[in-house]
């Protein structure tokens, strides 16, 4: 209590501990994405009576640390309003705010303990403030700075928001009496006019006008306009120049790449280049634009020819796009009539049982991919590998006794940089690591121009798999949307738009597929929800574009032909409309690991295809009972009909080991088919 936290009880938190009897140990904490971002961080539990105290010196450290360099920096801490919103209830239901009066005490010596270390300002980031806030929320935050700012009378607080625009926070937060106020000016542009008739009188205003979370290159004329206007309304010396958000979320140098192509890369700006822009925006405030005239040329330049150039405009594929009819984001006919054509064509017993796509990647194929890439492993030799691989996964699949087999996906390294790699528009870099949650980083494709596909991406490996078997063998793509979440998207124009090409790309590789006789189609969209705005008055126009791009890419086949979808997160109930809407007969989801109560959102909302409850937890190397399947199934049945239940895991197997895999799917199948047994003895047949 009180004390310093171990390092080892840290990586408790964050890993788990693992007993030695099964059962024992303790289970990490749960992880979830940063906002909208594709950064995680651990949910802090929270309970009525919770304490809080001082646990860690680390920010004072690294504060003395760099002020012993010579360096005042300006330390940054969560706001306690953020902590607690995005922290959840251990137990039941409370009022979190509760805790307020509770881990006050904490920033306040936290605060104080770093002024009398020698610090004049605090950055407290309050990214809550782009979400829809409640009014408690919003007058506890008000007293909450107040609070804060008397803790440290004589050192000053930036209140930072981020991710979005105010909104309907902006006249509290402008009002909130602290020393500054930043505003991210790349996601809620045209909330400066109004920041500026609101913020108090001598608040600093810092002006987020550098994407802190894209690759992009600023255009510096456009954002010195906005920094022209503030100037001007509060005087430079209320004025300061920032990326938007913190640069976690882009890559750190583009002098590290050296394998870009010349005419995409004065186009992009990584953190390093990023910093730089603030500077010369910052001289050209104080200086005046003379000052850095070659700089905005530059910037100009690479924006004028990013514009016109026919690396990022292919007029072909952006007059296909603007040519979409009503008719191509429509099936041939309902889902009633789609399932008869589709029952008599595939001819599956009741709970037909089904993988999710990928099966377990051993060292050896990822040892052989990096030597395929290095150039060291012949194309016909890596192929050869993988073509053993798929005949494995088939032959495993058939002899587990599964109902709809897959290829198992052996050929991917990663489900969206496997299609970006085969897309035009896209470009990879060699160091543009992102963090995605402790040492785990990612290096998410960039795509910069308008996407098509230039030959089949995946046809061959399907039409291999379906050969070796009699079964059927679902193609398997990753979906428009997902691709477009995991990547760097251009940000000359909207995503929409991006995301559309992208889905005509996949269409593309459907007809394909479909006509190489692959009767079944799973597109994946895992992403779907995380691509959700933060605020809500702009969900329905994300949902709108986003199911519109599904249907494009999937409805061109005909009606014997099985789309399936699927989707692994833990919270349905608000987008289950927009599911249904995008008519995949198939649905599998993500729900062993809550015991199928996800299934609720869709019986609630008597969701009319079918779906696949995940019956089977990837995530742990657990093998589920054969008694346990049993029941989960009993239970599926009692609330949704029998005869559009599917039976699957909650996810692909590419992170298990083989063994582990074939114990738990013959569970599975047996699971399956004693549920089968029972239900045609109910039927007396
Ligand atoms: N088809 C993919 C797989 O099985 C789906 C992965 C995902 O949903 N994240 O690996
Ligand atoms: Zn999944």
């Amino acid at each position: 209590q009180g004390k310093a936290i171990e390092l080892d009880l840290y990586f408790a938190m964050a890993r788990g501990v693992s007993g030695r009897e099964s059962g024992s140990g303790l289970p990490a904490m749960e992880m979830t994405k940063w906002f909208d971002t594709n950064y995680h961080y651990l949910v802090p539990e929270l309970q009525p009576e919770q304490e809080f105290h001082l646990a860690s010196r680390k920010p004072i450290e690294e504060f003395v640390e760099a002020r012993r360099l010579g360096i005042v920096t300006r330390p940054v801490l969560i706001g306690p309003i953020t902590y607690l919103l995005l922290g959840k209830c251990a137990g039941p239901q409370f009022d979190r705010l509760l805790l307020l009066d509770r881990i006050l005490p904490v920033y306040e010596q936290a605060l104080r303990e770093l002024y009398v270390a020698g610090a004049q300002w605090f950055q407290i980031d309050e990214p809550v403030l782009a979400t829809d806030l409640t009014d408690d929320v919003r007058s506890a935050m008000a007293d909450c700075y107040e609070r804060l700012r008397s803790a440290v009378p004589k050192a000053s607080l930036m209140l930072a928001s981020y991710f979005g625009p105010l909104g309907e926070n902006l006249e509290m937060a402008c009002r909130i009496p602290v020393a500054g106020l930043h505003i991210d000016l790349v996601y809620g542009r045209p909330q400066l006019g109004e920041v500026l008739s609101h913020l108090s009188e001598k608040a600093v205003l810092s002006l987020g006008v550098i994407d802190g979370r894209n690759v992009w290159r600023t255009d510096l004329d456009d954002a010195l306009q906005l920094a022209w206007k503030a100037a001007e309304r509060l005087g430079q010396d209320r004025v300061v120049i920032a990326p938007s958000c913190s640069l976690l979320h882009c890559p750190v140098d583009l002098d590290l790449e050296t394998t870009l192509d010349a005419g995409l890369r004065p186009w992009f700006a990584f953190a390093k280049q990023k910093l730089q822009e603030v500077q010369v925006l910052r001289r050209a405030i104080v200086d005046g634009s003379v000052a850095v005239a070659d700089e905005l040329e530059a910037s100009r330049k690479a924006w004028r020819d990013r514009q016109r150039s026919s690396l990022a405009q292919v007029a072909p594929v952006r007059a296909r796009a603007e040519s979409v009819t009503k008719d191509m984001l429509r099936r041939g006919s309902p889902f009633r009539q789609r399932r008869l054509a589709q029952h008599r064509s595939l001819n599956l017993p009741p709970l037909p049982t089904t993988t999710i796509g990928s099966y377990p990647q051993t060292k050896e194929v990822r040892a052989a991919r990096a030597e395929f890439k290095a150039g060291r492993l012949a194309p016909e030799e890596y192929e050869g590998l993988l073509k053993s691989q798929i005949e494995r996964a088939i032959r495993f699949q058939e002899d587990v006794g599964l109902d709809v087999l897959v290829h198992g996906e052996a050929e991917r390294n990663d489900m969206v940089e496997y299609f970006g790699e085969q897309l035009t528009g896209v470009a990879f870099t060699q160091q543009g690591w992102v963090q995605s949650y402790g040492s785990r980083c990612v290096k998410p494709p960039i795509i910069y121009g308008d996407v098509s596909r230039l030959r089949p991406m995946t046809v061959g490996w399907s039409r291999y798999a379906q050969s070796l078997t009699r079964k059927p063998v679902k193609g398997m793509l990753t979906g428009p949307v997902t691709i477009l979440q995991w990547s760097f998207v251009r940000n000359d124009q909207p995503r929409s738009v991006t995301c559309r090409q992208i889905a005509l790309a996949l269409r593309d590789e459907v007809a394909d597929l479909e006509a190489a006789g692959i009767r079944i189609i799973q597109i994946d969209e895992p992403a779907l929800r995380e691509g959700l705005p933060l605020q809500r008055a702009e969900w329905k126009a994300y949902l709108e574009w986003a199911v519109e791009c599904f249907r494009l890419a999937s409805s061109g086949v005909r009606d014997e032909t099985q789309i399936h979808t699927h989707m692994c997160y833990a919270e349905f109930n608000d987008i289950v409309t927009a599911i249904a809407a995008m008519d995949a007969d198939v649905i599998s989801i993500e729900a062993a690991r809550s015991r199928l109560e996800l299934l609720g959102a869709f019986v609630d909302f008597e969701y009319p295809n079918e779906i696949g409850p995940g019956v089977y937890d990837i995530h742990s190397p657990r093998v589920p009972g054969r008694e346990e399947v049993v029941e989960l199934l009993r239970r599926a049945q009692k609330v949704f009909p029998p005869d559009r239940l599917w039976v699957n895991p909650d996810c692909g197997l590419k992170t298990r080991d083989w063994p582990e895999v074939r114990a738990s799917l013959k569970n599975m199948v047996d699971a399956a088919r004693q549920i089968r047994r029972e239900l045609s003895d109910a039927c007396g047949t």
